[in-house]
């Protein structure tokens, strides 16, 4: 029987696990039986979670563990602090991580034709300018930045860039660097990358909307490029309060990764295999990062990838970082969910 360590608390680190519902057949019954359970014990709650596999448990628990029966309002009411924590001027991280289909998107941003279906990003803008508008009477301005690019095979793709040839390929052609550089006042500019001054939710929904369009496909529906790039979605808030004087910057990152399933390790050939090598070393590159974190080590190897190095002002130090991790209840993904669990422990 495995088991891992009982959670410690690492600093600004914390591992969330959300499993999604068994999904419906044609005749609207569940297509397959959960291999998923939950442990009911006092010290367990909403902690723990059990797989079973080949006959075997396999046991792991976490800050939080959401089962299928969670809404998005269940998951958002835990997150919204960290959301508030940016509004007072914390750089935030939230990623999701997990195979493709087990429920990332969800997670992040939901399905936005049902309200109570929205995920995470929604939500977090409905927060972010209703608290912006009521902290107004204390004398608060913020303004508000928005940007959103995607990390394909290790090169930034600029989602809002209004060129159309915006492809990693084409990006010589159209002089575009997206060169990630540090400021001195420890923010990451990449340079051409486009980003938009927002002032309602109306204007980020709109363009989510546009992003979704340079990603060829809706949010939701399972395709090959969405599910092979990393999608980054960046707040920038800055505050100032003209009766005191007083500044805050904070920063809120939501990240929907690559899936994270190891594909056919010996058939893939070419840009398959490309893309497969690329997403591996990324997100190992991630995981390497936070467990340098969690572990108080000098050296962190941040410039390891595209991703940790863009986001390296937002992990660590006086930063916040929440992971998600995301489960496919089925029987079909049991190898890949002990993989991810045993992903998100090790950073956990
Ligand atoms: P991923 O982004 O990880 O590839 P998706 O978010 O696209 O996975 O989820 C796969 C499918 O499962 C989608 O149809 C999605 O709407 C559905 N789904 C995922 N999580 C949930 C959930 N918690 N409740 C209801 N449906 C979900
Ligand atoms: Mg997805």
């Amino acid at each position: 029987k495995m088991h891992n360590t009982i959670l410690e608390l690492k600093g600004n680190i914390r591992v969330f696990c959300r499993v999604r519902p068994l999904q419906m057949d044609s005749d609207d019954r569940e297509s397959e039986t959960t291999v998923v359970s939950f442990p009911t014990s006092m010290e367990l709650l909403d902690r723990g979670i059990d797989l079973l596999h080949n006959g075997q448990n396999y046991s792991f628990t976490f800050d939080r563990v959401f089962s299928h029966k969670a809404s998005q309002a269940d998951v958002f009411v835990e997150i919204s602090q960290l959301v508030q924590s940016a509004l007072d001027g914390y750089k935030v991280c939230i990623f999701a991580y997990g195979q493709t289909g087990s429920g990332k998107t969800y997670t992040m941003m939901g399905k936005p034709e049902a309200s109570e279906q929205e995920g995470l990003i929604p939500r977090s803008l409905e927060q972010i300018f209703q608290a912006g508008q009521s902290l107004s009477s204390q004398g608060w301005r913020y303004k508000i930045q928005a940007s959103m690019l995607e990390i394909y095979n290790e090169s930034i793709r600029d989602l809002l860039s209004v060129s159309r040839s915006n492809s990693p390929e084409a990006s010589p052609a159209t002089g575009k660097q997206y060169a990630i550089k540090h400021d001195q006042n420890g923010n990451t500019v990449v340079s051409d990358l486009t980003v938009v001054d927002v002032c309602s939710i109306e204007e980020v929904s709109y363009l989510l909307r546009r992003a979704a369009q340079s990603r060829s496909v809706g949010w939701t529906q399972m395709n090959e490029q969405s599910s092979r790039s990393h999608f980054v979605f960046t707040l920038r808030i800055s505050g100032l309060n003209e009766s005191t004087d007083q500044r805050v910057q904070g920063v809120l990152n939501l990240i929907d990764l690559a899936g994270s399933e190891r594909l056919g390790k010996s058939g893939s050939t070419g840009e398959r295999l490309k893309e497969t090598q690329s997403i591996n070393r990324s997100l190992s590159a991630l995981s390497d990062v936070i467990l340098s974190i969690a572990r108080k080590e000098d050296h962190v190897p941040f410039r390891n990838s595209k991703l940790t190095y863009l986001l390296q002002p937002c992990l660590g130090g006086e930063s916040k970082t929440l992971m998600f991790v995301n489960i496919s209840p089925e029987s079909s993904s049991t190898g890949e969910s002990i993989c991810s669990l045993r992903f998100a422990s090790r950073v956990n």
